[in-house]
């Protein structure tokens, strides 16, 4: 099992700076989790594209 340390997927919404967890969701708002690495997007969080397509859309 790997032992990444995860972020919460929503922090950029729920909280002011990341929330990192070892568990499989936010400690904090209990968003799911996503693997930190910092990819554009991660293969292992489906839902992280729909989300920042969302941000995307929003007016600068
Ligand atoms: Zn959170």
């Amino acid at each position: 099992m790997k032992s990444d340390i995860r972020v919460c997927g929503d922090w950029e919404q729920a909280h002011e700076r990341p929330v990192y967890t070892l568990g499989e969701s936010c400690p904090q708002c209990g968003a799911d989790a996503v693997n930190s690495a910092p990819a554009p997007f991660s293969p292992s969080d489906p839902h992280g594209e729909y989300r920042r397509a969302l941000k995307r859309s929003r007016p600068q």
